[in-house]
């Protein structure tokens, strides 16, 4: 779906300054959000889905929202995501058109992330991963020491997350390759949108991107295999990102040393999933990094303050993209 800048615009408000808001998560609780938004922003209402107060809905604030949740507000202005990935609310089929949909750029998720990517970087150039299996057999063994100068660390995904995490990893002294869709520049960090050179550079990969149908299944047998001996995966965007059988297949044939992995295709994992007991893995339940209502409710009652004022709102998606 492809809409034109004036389509994306709010009218002003006309009637009155107070806003209906909607919540309407599946995931995220309404009872922890509320007492935040409300001291942000105490001329509005807030709802929390099914209370659609009627249809009359000015804001909905969602994440994994609902199905149907958008399907009679005729008085929609602004759909606020609670999370930096929208791929949920784009692929609704109901998404009212003209309605702007703005991301949620959490500077608290934004430090969650970067600490999560860099424990799992170090676990793996540190060789943890490894130590962990030798307490538990009781082998009293050293693997070869690197420098994380001699580590080349590439971050598919040089956004919102990426940038700021490249620009970390190289504090630390790392190589940083950096791939993006358009050109960028970022100092300290080898930037490119040739992915393939990118990965033939890496010795470790982050996945940071948005899930759209350009970059579902993007991490499979041949990708993988441009990814330097020993090396290791860390996916923290999207389940939907990386070929599992492809995965598998470079752990087990120690092409790759290890796999991070944060996010997967049916969440929650089902118990029978034998990602959970592959050696080669260590995973965590979508934790990379969550929104934190302390530090990302002034960014969303900002966005609301914008269409009280009939402006256009902050961090929208690019539907042409995708993201
Ligand atoms: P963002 O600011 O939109 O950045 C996306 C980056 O990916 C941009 O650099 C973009 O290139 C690049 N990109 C997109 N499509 C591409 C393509 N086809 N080819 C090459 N590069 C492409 O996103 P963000 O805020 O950093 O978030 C990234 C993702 O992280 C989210 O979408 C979400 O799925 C995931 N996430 C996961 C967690 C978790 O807890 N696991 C938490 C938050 C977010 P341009 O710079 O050229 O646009």
């Amino acid at each position: 779906m492809i809409l034109g800048v004036s389509a994306m615009l709010p009218s002003p408000l006309t009637k009155t300054n107070t806003l209906n808001i909607l919540f309407a998560s599946t995931k995220e609780k309404p009872e922890f959000w509320f007492p935040l938004l409300r001291r942000a922003l105490p001329t509005d209402h807030f709802h929390a889905w099914p209370d659609v107060n009627g249809g009359d809905i000015d804001v909905a604030i969602v994440a994994t929202h609902p199905v149907g949740t958008f399907a009679n507000l005729p008085r929609l202005k602004l759909i606020q995501s609670l999370w930096m990935g929208v791929e949920n609310i784009i692929g609704d089929t109901e998404l009212p058109r003209g309605v702007p949909v703005a991301r949620l750029i959490d500077p608290g998720m934004v430090a969650a992330m970067g600490e999560t990517v860099i424990a799992y970087l170090l676990d793996w150039h540190r060789h943890f991963w490894c130590y962990r299996q030798f307490q538990k057999d009781k082998v009293w063994k050293r693997r070869k020491q690197y420098l994380a100068s001699d580590r080349t660390i590439g971050v598919l995904g040089m956004g919102e997350l990426g940038g700021t995490i490249a620009a970390k990893l190289c504090a630390l002294d790392f190589n940083v390759a950096g791939w993006s869709r358009r050109p960028k520049k970022l100092a300290g960090v080898y930037c490119s949108t040739d992915l393939d050179e990118i990965l033939s550079r890496s010795d470790a990969v982050v996945c940071l991107l948005p899930l759209t149908p350009y970059t579902k299944g993007i991490l499979n047998k041949d990708r993988l295999q441009k990814i330097k001996k020993d090396g290791c995966v860390i996916n923290v965007a999207r389940g939907g990102h990386v070929v599992m059988p492809d995965l598998l297949a470079a752990l087990d044939s120690e092409h790759l040393a290890h796999a991070y992995l944060d996010v997967f295709e049916t969440e929650p994992l089902p118990p029978e999933d034998p990602l959970w007991s592959h050696p080669g893995i260590t995973l965590t339940p979508h934790i990379a990094a969550l929104s934190e209502p302390r530090t990302s409710v002034g960014k969303i009652a900002e966005n609301v303050e914008r269409i009280r004022r009939g402006e256009a709102p902050l961090s929208t998606v690019d539907f042409a993209a995708g993201y």
